[in-house]
């Protein structure tokens, strides 16, 4: 493993050595990571939201910003500190900048001299992510086994994956709806990153205790000025996911859950929650591990060129599964089983994790506030475990 000596304090930077950084540090380590030729991607405040996008700086953070969020509702609010980070998970994953919305897979141009396929170039974009949290660490990864990892990767995702710096931010707020810690995704990240902070605020301090994690971690950091961690640093860091950890505003019954489910796919509370449910699928548009995907063919004006691309598709829509003649699903009954069923049962067969990492989002954006941990115990409950 190699070691760098840290450009101005003389801190050894080697994978799993920690160091201090204050929040000028924080935004030297922004500009180093812009200067190494990365877009920086991360959370910002838009349209009343924390949303993800390009960062300048340290400045386009969301400074003193907090969120409330319970089933259906998401509420931004003043946290009284000067925390960055102060949020739980925001409505975007970064699933949109992996999995991308619409990506490009041939262009087919006619000419005179014939018919000529194209198929997409892979995207050049060395991209930093800002302030991940351990669960999206962890949908990361349970993507990362389907679409890169698996017999059939998908190229444009490879791509964008292999570009990318992680800069985690160890979550220290929660939400109501969050159950990272049933799901074993959080609040602390285990791996998947390249620098790992813990945010440390308040009584006139600001400082991040940050982990290195890879070599490119290192290269970054030795660039920058940083102090060691003193064992009461790694205290306080220990103490913040400790405690988010205890405020964990949801559980997920995972004992016996997937036996349980499928014993069970004729439920009532199939019935229930299908009576409730919109079929809206923004359940899986803001999920981090949901990949369905639809291909979709069109055509410029002029009829000379088509282009074939893939984009976001969802398994609460009729068409999705649609198959020559009709829908396999022609229920919302069925189709929320199926997505319920898949995420927290299935998966394990298909790909020996749990397809949940317990984020929330499905819960927060949900406009009816179906709870996805709700209707898992409902199913889960003693008694239920022989209904069919
Ligand atoms: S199913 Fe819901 S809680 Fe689980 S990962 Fe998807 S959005 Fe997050
Ligand atoms: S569970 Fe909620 S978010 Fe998902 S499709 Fe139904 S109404 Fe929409």
């Amino acid at each position: 493993m190699a070691s760098h000596l840290n450009a101005i304090d003389a801190v050894v930077l080697a994978i799993g050595s920690h160091v201090v950084l204050d929040r000028a540090g924080l935004g030297a380590l922004l500009a180093a990571l812009i200067d190494a030729g990365h877009e920086l991607i991360g959370p910002a405040v838009r349209d009343g939201a924390i949303v993800l996008g390009p960062l300048t700086g340290i400045d386009d953070l969301p400074r003193g910003v907090g969120d409330e969020q319970a089933p259906g509702h998401y509420r931004l609010r003043t946290r009284g500190d000067d925390a960055l980070f102060g949020y739980a998970a925001p409505p975007q994953s970064w699933k949109r900048e992996l999995l991308v919305p619409r990506a490009p897979l041939v262009q087919i141009r006619r000419s005179a001299a014939g018919v000529a396929a194209t198929p997409a170039a892979p995207p050049e974009r060395k991209v930093a992510f800002i302030g991940a949290r351990a669960c999206e660490i962890a949908a990361i990864e349970v993507q990362d086994r389907v679409l890169r990892d698996g017999p059939h990767p998908d190229a444009d995702y490879a791509a964008r994956r292999a570009q990318v710096f992680v800069l985690a931010v160890h979550c220290g707020s929660p939400a109501g709806t969050c159950f990272c810690v049933s799901m074993d995704t959080g609040p602390r990240a285990r791996s998947g990153f390249d620098l790992a902070a813990t945010e440390l605020v308040g009584e006139g301090e600001h400082r991040f205790v940050v982990e290195v994690g890879s070599e490119a971690g290192v290269r970054v950091l030795s660039q920058i000025s940083a102090r060691a961690a003193t064992a009461d640093d790694l205290d306080a860091a220990a103490a913040v996911t400790d405690a988010a950890a205890a405020r964990m505003g949801r559980t997920m019954p995972a004992a016996g859950l997937r036996d349980a489910l499928m014993a069970n796919l004729e439920h009532p509370r199939w019935d229930d929650v299908a009576a409730r449910c919109l079929g809206c699928a923004n359940c899986t548009m803001v999920c981090p591990t949901c990949f369905c995907t639809n291909v979709e063919d069109t055509t410029d004006l002029s009829g000379e060129v088509a282009t074939r691309s893939r984009r976001w598709d969802s398994c609460f829509t009729a068409e999705y599964a649609y198959v020559h003649g009709g829908s396999v699903r022609p229920t919302l009954r069925a189709r929320y089983r199926q997505w319920l069923t898949h995420k927290l049962a299935t998966w394990h067969d298909q790909f020996g994790t749990s397809g949940c990492v317990g984020c929330g989002r499905c819960i927060t954006w949900c406009p009816v506030g179906i709870d996805i941990t709700e209707e898992a115990a409902a199913i889960r409950a003693p008694g239920a475990e022989t209904r069919s």
